[in-house]
């Protein structure tokens, strides 16, 4: 990588890729993940969103579910629906 970083082209839409030594520091899925894209002082920033529960976008009193970020409420609904019995 050269010391300013990637060059990369502007699309006719107005897309940059983000390079994928980048995408794997920054741990964001390679399709599908959303980024937050900021500018100051001219310049561009892309960060990782907050995690949020993959269910009702909580950001409180987050745990992992199969390696998916879940919050207390939406763990406790799972459980409860498949300790379920017929
Ligand atoms: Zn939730």
């Amino acid at each position: 990588m050269a010391k300013q970083g990637y060059i990369r082209e502007i699309d006719k839409l107005g897309r940059v890729v983000i390079p994928k030594q980048f995408r794997k520091q920054m741990n964001v899925p390679e399709e599908g993940g959303e980024v937050v894209v900021t500018c100051k002082n001219g310049t561009v920033s892309i960060s990782k969103l907050a995690e949020t529960c993959i269910f009702c976008r909580s950001r409180k009193k987050l745990t992992e579910f199969k390696e998916r970020p879940i919050c207390a409420q939406c763990l406790a609904e799972l459980k409860g629906e498949t300790g379920e019995q017929d």
